[in-house]
């Protein structure tokens, strides 16, 4: 999960239209909001979305592959998990604050479920007192992380595996990970490919090293001699090599959050899961060397 940024005030036109705003008027009379999709759901609001999102899940972060992205409600419109008394905050099914862009399988997870700690509202609060920044809906305390409003980074860390955690037990960290299952096998398998991606670049590229050199005993002669030599000699290979691994965190590719936490950990997620000595001793002095700015 990462910050994304929205512009709140400016939702996709289909959603403040006139027509839209008639059908909310009956949605409030009936209070319940049904056969509304083709509204919210719209391309408009995918499309939008899609942008912000760039095209990936707001809690999973896989990036969306299937053909129809689907569009889910933070609050949920029509009831709410544990509290059958409640007739779900049909009241905001065309607020854009309260859409986000999800994958079908944490849309499918999440479903009802809206866990906070303060006081919940169960009727609609004024116009403009609606929005997810308002008042009104921040007194409820959503224990669900919003990656409109709040920084996962705050909440959220990962572990080199893959599995990602609750940062010092964060309540609200912990929350989300129940309600989204951000654990789920496939996830953690995705994000450990993501590392061992990393990892191999490295090691072909200390292979290519070795390469280099006439023969193994030419290599190993210098690296007991002097391990610097090398990370001297081949500076332009350690020096591209991190430049690209640390610009490889653009928020368009998935689990961006975790490249991000490979890339703050280097020492611990990178080097040392390197299998041989001499990978972990020559990849550590380039870093050391990078991080003083001497590469
Ligand atoms: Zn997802």
């Amino acid at each position: 999960m990462i910050k994304v940024t929205k512009d709140l005030d400016a939702p996709p036109p289909i959603l403040v239209s006139g027509s839209t705003l008639k059908k909310l008027e009956e949605i409030m009379s009936a209070q319940q909001a049904a056969g509304v999709k083709s509204r919210y759901n719209h391309l408009q609001v995918k499309q939008a979305l899609d942008k912000i999102y760039f095209n990936k899940c707001a809690f999973c972060e896989n990036t969306i592959t299937c053909a129809s992205p689907q569009v889910e409600h933070y609050r949920p419109k029509g009831r709410l998990a544990n509290d059958p008394d409640h007739p779900g905050y049909y009241w905001l099914v065309f607020e854009w604050s309260n859409l986000l862009l999800c994958c079908p399988t944490c849309n499918n997870t999440k479903r009802d479920h809206f866990p906070i700690a303060g006081q919940r509202v169960k009727a609609p609060p004024a116009m403009d007192d609606r929005r997810a920044d308002a008042a009104s809906m921040r007194a409820e305390q959503p224990l669900l992380l919003n990656p409109e409003l709040d920084d996962p980074d705050e909440h959220l860390h990962f572990e080199p595996s893959g599995r990602i955690m609750a940062r010092n037990g964060d309540i609200r960290g912990k929350v989300t990970i129940e309600v989204i299952d951000l654990n789920r096998p496939i996830l953690i398998k995705l994000r450990a490919a993501v590392a061992r991606n990393l990892v191999d670049r490295f090691r072909e590229q200390l292979l290519m090293i070795i390469e280099e050199y006439a023969d193994l005993n030419a290599f190993f002669k210098d690296y007991f001699q002097s391990p610097q030599k090398i990370v001297r000699d081949f500076r332009l290979l350690f020096s591209t090599l991190f430049r690209e691994a640390f610009m490889d965190l653009s928020p368009s590719l998935s689990f961006c959050a975790f490249r991000k936490a490979l890339a703050d950990n280097f020492e611990a997620y990178v080097i040392e899961v390197l299998e041989n000595e001499y990978e972990r001793i020559l990849l550590g002095l380039a870093w050391e060397e990078w991080c003083n700015g001497s590469l």
